[in-house]
């Protein structure tokens, strides 16, 4: 199998079976946003604590690489705190603008380089991410 192949694989696994689908029954923030781009659409609730990412749920609509990403996102972020979500984040959006390369250490998230080549999904790969970005500095507004 190529790797080509391999990324295509994983990204319609966590499409096909997303991980932290649903809500939040007491959410520090909830954020909408759409890409009307493509029309996908991310709901995404956090509960953060002490700086720290308890619980992440997302619900929404869209290509697949939204809500793979989406999936992916808060399968990488649950239990981590604020700051290594944010250092994630960036790493994930030079990956995507090719600008730096994937590791291993990045897990499933690696499937998403195969997205670099293709501009106009890059916006449907970070959405869940701009998501995050306003949610948990959203949260921390909220503890503060
Ligand atoms: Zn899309």
């Amino acid at each position: 199998m190529s790797l080509e192949a391999l990324y295509q694989e994983v990204i319609i696994e966590h499409y096909r079976r997303p991980q932290n689908r649903g809500e939040l029954p007491n959410p520090t923030a909830s954020v909408q946003l759409d890409n009307p781009l493509c029309g996908d659409e991310i709901t995404l609730d956090l509960l953060v604590e002490d700086g720290v990412i308890v619980d992440v749920r997302f619900r929404g609509q869209g290509c697949s690489i939204s809500q793979a990403s989406a999936s992916m996102m808060t399968q990488a972020v649950k239990g981590k705190t604020v700051a290594e979500a944010d250092a994630l984040m960036q790493r994930v959006q030079q990956m995507l603008k090719g600008e730096a390369s994937a590791g291993p250490d990045l897990g499933d998230l690696e499937a998403l380089q195969g997205v670099a080549k293709f501009p106009v999904r890059i916006k449907c790969a970070l959405l869940a991410w701009e998501a995050l970005d306003k949610g948990v500095h959203a949260s921390g507004r909220a503890e503060a």
